[in-house]
């Protein structure tokens, strides 16, 4: 049953609908086959809802959430379904940027997390590779440590959005523990890097999603790496927790706290 807070929340929402919800993007929405709608009602539409402070709901209000309790974030994605708008391309919404408020350091806090918000910077997700799907501990992408920087050659596959995307974030092999899960590390990679290419893979219907993206000794700077050297796999294990659990992190979490130990 819906109280009188959330007919009011719900009359808010459909007056910024009413005026930004454009039938374009709502055309767009409906015609959604992957896992984001078509790119630029992708971008149309995370711009207005940035610009009405209202792109990223789940984030801690002094990273630039909304401060809306679970109710109301689930009354607003209800309406956006009900509504056909765009499904974003938010790798970074969802998935890194949580991860960043709540391991990341200041530096990389201050650098990503407004282009993240702002659309400027699109991260898509490497983790899975052609010898490691539902195996992940399998990663063999390798990251080697020389100096300050790290040295990544290999690929990834099934990258969602890498020919769109500016930025990478994904687990790379830095050690051969005795343990798989060990001595991996969890990189953050510019996707105009020298070194860096994507291979574009259609699928059936002959729709551009996926990628292959190869690394040719690729340089990344030591600063890019989130969470401890060799402890990538309890990054990504968060990163997946805050993606598929409202992507609310710990807000009094501001410096690396351990992770739950799940293998
Ligand atoms: C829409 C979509 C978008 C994706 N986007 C990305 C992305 O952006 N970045 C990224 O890194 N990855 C992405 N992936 C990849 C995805 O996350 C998985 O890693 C990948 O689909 C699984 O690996 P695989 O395709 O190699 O299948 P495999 O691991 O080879 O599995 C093939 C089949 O074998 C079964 N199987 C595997 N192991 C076992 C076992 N031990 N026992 C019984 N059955 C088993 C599986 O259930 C499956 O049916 C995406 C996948 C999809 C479908």
């Amino acid at each position: 049953m819906r109280s009188a807070s959330d007919e009011a929340f719900l009359a808010l929402v459909s007056a910024f609908f009413e005026e930004a919800l454009t039938p374009d993007l709502r055309q767009a929405g409906r015609q959604t086959l992957g896992v984001h709608s078509q790119i630029e009602a992708c971008r149309i539409w995370h711009a207005r809802l940035f610009a009405r402070g209202w792109i990223a709901p789940a984030w801690p209000a002094a990273w630039g959430g909304t401060g809306w309790s679970a109710r109301q974030r689930f009354l607003f994605d209800r309406q956006c379904a009900l509504n056909d708008a765009p499904v974003l391309f938010a790798g970074g919404l969802r998935s890194l940027g949580p991860l960043l408020i709540e391991q990341g350091s200041d530096a990389q806090r201050a650098r990503y997390l407004g282009p993240i918000l702002s659309g400027k910077d699109l991260w898509c997700q490497g983790f899975s590779e052609p010898g490691a799907g539902s195996d992940l501990a399998a990663v063999s992408c390798r990251a080697v440590r020389h100096g300050e920087a790290y040295h990544v050659s290999g690929t990834k596959i099934w990258t969602t959005g890498a020919h769109l995307a500016n930025r990478m974030f994904g687990i790379f092999r830095t050690a051969d523990g005795e343990r798989r899960q060990h001595g991996l590390t969890f990189l953050l990679i510019d996707m105009d890097s020298p070194g860096l290419t994507v291979s574009p893979i259609l699928d059936l219907a002959g729709q551009h999603d996926f990628n292959q993206v190869f690394f040719d000794d690729v340089v990344v700077p030591v600063d890019n790496r989130v969470g401890a050297e060799h402890d990538g796999w309890s990054m990504a294990k968060r990163l997946m927790q805050l993606a598929r659990a409202n992507n609310t992190p710990r807000p009094w979490c501001v410096a690396p706290c351990a992770t739950p130990a799940i293998d």
